[in-house]
């Protein structure tokens, strides 16, 4: 059921026990601000989620109360997320469900990495 965004964190949720290594995840990069692993349920060839280690619920919450280096650190990840697994210059898709009306299901800020094939028109 999509998340109400404004909510506070819960660290129980579903990415927080993959951050803690409590449940498993086919986890593709990590480092001091971010991990990345296979979406369980992939939309395209290749579907990464990229998730902060910070605790923030949505897009929402992090881009307002994260630290200027949690930002920088995240956004830098996602980029070698990507071009580690050799989508530049292919191409990808980055998206980041956040609140009820965008459908955002997990309480934990991630960014959807959509690639290996042409992806069509937004919101199709
Ligand atoms: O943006 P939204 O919150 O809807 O996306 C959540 C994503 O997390 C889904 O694509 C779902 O397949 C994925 N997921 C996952 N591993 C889990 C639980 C959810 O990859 N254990």
């Amino acid at each position: 059921m999509p998340i109400d965004a404004t909510k506070p964190y819960d660290d129980q949720n579903i990415f927080a026990k993959i951050l803690r290594d409590e449940i498993p995840s086919s986890r593709v990069y990590e480092d001091e601000w971010a991990i990345a692993f296979h979406d369980i349920n992939a939309q395209a060839p290749i579907h990464i989620l990229v998730i902060p280690r910070g605790p923030y619920v949505s897009w929402d919450d992090f881009s307002a109360n994260a630290s200027a280096d949690e930002i920088a650190g995240f956004i830098r990840a996602v980029g070698t997320v990507a071009r580690d697994a050799g989508l530049v210059p292919r191409g990808y898709r980055l998206l980041a469900n956040t609140g009820r009306q965008a459908g955002q299901e997990v309480p934990h800020l991630h960014v959807h990495l959509f690639a290996g094939q042409p992806l069509g028109p937004m919101l199709a």
